[in-house]
């Protein structure tokens, strides 16, 4: 799957360039352009040649295909396209210190959780690393950043579409990528990937990756709740989910953060809190309360801003950490799979003449 260009390593484009006969200087040009999301004939440095002859290469990448503005909060929703025609969503937020851009790692998912939109209809394929350091050269050259910042997109997150670790070997590489200070120098520091709990690959990345920051999408204070909602517990249990998170805070020394999404009569009320607070207390961790975001297709409602601050006050008497997300994008369809689905929908209409 690494064959398109704008995924190569700067040591792999040596190599490439050096099998064409190019004096070595090349290849870190090559590479300067490529981490901006430059295609070929854009690469004004190098002789038309050269440029002619990348250009035969698959690039790989994405481009923009449809954009909605919140005017609420300023977040941004894209679609982007990739080459084979697949779309796939992301979303800059924008905070006091910097844009956060969450991204996408599959073009669907096929985890099924039971009030994820992105899984509906399975999973289409993986994402190359070249498609998502494309998504934010795209945001790079769409949003200009601002006169005092270096960098449009200083945060990334990955929680978009997808399980990151279901398409390990490309997540891994883009992590490499964007935090290569030849390439975008995304610090890990500023990267969170968050999980539905695959256990075994949880515990070679913490081997074997950069250290981000984890999350792990919890949902639920014991196994028979998550089996309900989370396919994946039949198969990794809580015990072992909660084991294997406790190992990477361990590790690497981070907090491990715990989302979880507020569903009325099924997760919220004093007992779960109790339950949770006790599972997490030998966890470095902070909880992440999700205000659950209405999937028209699925049957489980939210619970109210009162219900949620109640909830966070049972765990922080228990001394866990939590606090409420704050809702970004709402007006535009911000949650996971939402507006590739309405689009999809669209088209489908369209084409069907209805
Ligand atoms: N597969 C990964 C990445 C998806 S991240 C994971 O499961 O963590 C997206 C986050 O949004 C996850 O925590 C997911 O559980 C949550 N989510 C999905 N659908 C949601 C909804 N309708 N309302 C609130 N959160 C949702």
């Amino acid at each position: 799957m690494n064959e398109s260009l704008s995924e190569k390593t700067l040591e792999e484009l040596q190599t490439l360039l050096a099998g064409w006969g190019e004096p070595k200087f090349r290849a870190g040009q090559v590479y300067a352009w490529l981490s901006k999301g430059v295609r070929p004939e854009d690469m004004t440095n190098l002789p038309k040649t050269l440029r002619e002859r990348l250009s035969t290469l698959p690039y790989g990448g994405a481009r923009i295909y449809d954009k909605r503005l919140s005017e609420k909060d300023g977040t941004i929703k894209y679609l982007f396209a990739l080459e084979d025609g697949n779309l796939v969503e992301g979303v800059l937020m924008r905070y006091a210190y910097g844009n956060t851009l969450c991204i996408s790692t599959q073009v669907g998912c096929r985890m099924g959780c039971a009030f994820c939109a992105s899984t509906l209809e399975g999973c289409v394929r993986n994402l190359t690393a070249g498609e998502m350091l494309g998504f934010i050269s795209c945001v790079e050259a769409d949003v200009p950043h601002q006169a005092d910042a270096v960098r449009t997109v200083t945060n990334i997150v990955l929680m978009g579409s997808g399980e990151p670790l279901d398409n390990y070997d490309n997540v891994v590489r883009f992590l490499r990528m964007v935090s290569d200070e030849k390439g975008k120098n995304i610090s890990p520091r500023n990267i969170s990937l968050s999980t539905c709990g695959l256990v075994p690959k949880l515990l070679r990345f913490t081997e074997e990756a950069p250290h981000v920051t984890l999350s792990v999408s919890l949902h639920a204070p014991n196994n028979t709740v998550r089996d309900q909602i989370m396919p994946v517990n039949h198969t990794y249990p809580m015990e072992q989910l909660l084991a294997a998170a406790k190992n990477y805070a361990e590790k690497t020394g981070r907090r491990v953060i715990f989302e979880y999404a507020l569903i009325d009569g099924l997760n919220s009320d004093k007992a779960a809190a109790d339950e949770l607070a006790d599972k997490l207390r030998a966890i470095n961790c902070h909880v992440n309360l999700i205000p659950l975001n209405h999937v028209e297709e699925r049957n489980l409602r939210g619970v109210t801003r009162k219900q949620a601050e109640q909830f966070m006050a049972w765990l922080d008497k228990r001394h866990i950490s939590a606090t409420i997300r704050r809702e970004m994008g709402s007006d535009i369809q911000g949650a996971c799979g939402q507006l590739r689905r309405s689009v999809l929908q669209n088209i489908e209409k369209g084409e069907s003449g209805t």
